[in-house]
């Protein structure tokens, strides 16, 4: 019994890949190749050199030491915010790009929807000085014009998709329409634990740095490897995913997914999908998503973009459906109070995607010598005009 993938990309009855058969070739190379690249010695020796180098890895498990009094109980912060560009999905998009090179690939594509897995993606391009095009919903790129000037200034072509709602998961279809078409020279860089295998596990081991690091740095400050909860925020699920990597098959320790309430779980306007997600598939994997009575997707909705996703990772449909994971859903109010207290009680800004992990202290009580520690997966830089308005700063 585990809650890793097994051979065919199956989290319980979660996950696989649901396909077109013109994208088969491509996936089924990927498929074949990644396990035995990631095992190779220069890919990891190159992989951990870029985390150290590029990144800024590894980043510190910091003990808030007045939030922690505030409620009780031990807190640790794993600070992926201090990753270059700002939080944990560069840690992905360095291992695709160095499995894109093994692959023998020489373009990338990408979606993205608020743009920041484009520019994490941009940014490894540039690196490599690979050719980089990024799909982004027409809506998306007035909504986000900084990241679109980061992505431009890196050297992506950013391409609009203007068909259906013109958002992510447009940008989505026209990434796919990209790769059936181009299946020889270009690699297609999921950014989070979703997608037809191998992407759900293989983006989870780039991220499982993440607890590989919690693991040593527990190990050093309070004398084990084993926190009793480890806290993150779920979007399409790859920060948690690598904060749980090294603890799932653990039962001491506990996992908490925080999902994104929005207005409310009953609003209309949400995008907490366990709570209100059916069984489907979604782009080519089988898992949780919010979809109307025959099976259309509904629009998420959620404050913070990066949770703004109608599906989960497969790993996660499973730890919810097994009941291995507690998942606890945050309105767009109480994450945004969550994420000023946490300026004001550390001088830390989180991202908005963050704060949703933050604020489920105020009602999940925890024992005082509880060792929680919560995934701080990005900076909230790229969120101030909205903590602006928000709170009328
Ligand atoms: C993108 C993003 C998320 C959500 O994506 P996951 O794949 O669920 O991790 C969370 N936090 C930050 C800071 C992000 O940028």
């Amino acid at each position: 019994m585990t809650y890793q993938a097994d051979e065919k990309g199956y989290y319980g009855e979660f996950g696989g890949a649901y396909i077109p058969e013109m994208l088969y070739p491509n996936v089924e190379e990927l498929r074949s190749r990644y396990l035995d690249i990631m095992k190779e010695n220069s890919f990891q020796k190159e992989f951990k050199e870029l985390l150290k180098e590029y990144v800024g890895r590894p980043t510190p498990l910091y003990y808030a030491k007045r939030f922690s009094e505030k409620y009780g109980t031990k807190v640790y912060l794993k600070r992926e915010d201090l990753c270059h560009t700002g939080a944990h999905k560069v840690n992905n998009t360095v291992g695709q790009i160095l499995m894109a090179k093994k692959l023998g690939k020489n373009r990338i594509i990408a979606e993205t929807g608020a743009g920041q897995h484009g520019v994490a993606t941009a940014t490894v391009c540039a690196l490599m000085g690979i050719e980089c095009i990024v799909y982004m919903g027409e809506i998306d790129i007035e909504r986000q014009a900084p990241n679109v000037a980061r992505m431009k200034m890196l050297g992506a072509k950013v391409v609009p998709a203007k068909s259906g709602s013109r958002t992510l998961k447009d940008a989505t279809n026209e990434a796919i329409r990209d790769w059936i078409n181009n299946p020889v020279d270009t690699h297609y860089i999921i950014g989070s634990v979703v997608g037809p295998h191998p992407y759900p596990d293989m983006v989870a081991r780039f991220q499982s740095v993440i607890s590989e690091e919690i693991k040593n740095q527990l190990k050093e400050k309070e004398g084990t490897e084993n926190p009793d909860f480890v806290v993150a925020c779920v979007g399409g699920g790859s920060n948690a995913a690598g904060a749980y990597f090294h603890y799932l098959d653990n039962p001491e320790v506990g996992i908490i997914a925080v999902e994104a309430a929005g207005k409310g779980i009953d609003s209309g306007e949400s995008a907490a999908t366990s709570a209100l997600g059916k069984v489907g598939i979604i782009h080519g994997s089988k898992t949780l998503l919010m979809q109307t009575g025959d099976g259309q997707i509904t629009e998420p909705y959620s404050i913070s973009a990066g949770l703004d996703y109608p599906g989960v990772g497969p790993m996660h449909a499973n730890l919810f459906k097994s009941g291995r994971g507690e998942f606890i859903s945050i309105t767009d109010e109480a994450a945004m109070k969550a994420g000023l207290e946490l300026a004001k009680l550390e001088g830390i800004i989180p991202a908005i995607e963050t704060s949703h992990a933050l604020a489920i202290f105020e009602d999940r009580k925890f024992k005082k010598d509880d060792i929680v520690v919560v995934n701080l997966s990005g900076r909230g830089d790229k969120d101030l005009n909205t903590y602006i308005d928000y709170f009328n700063l």
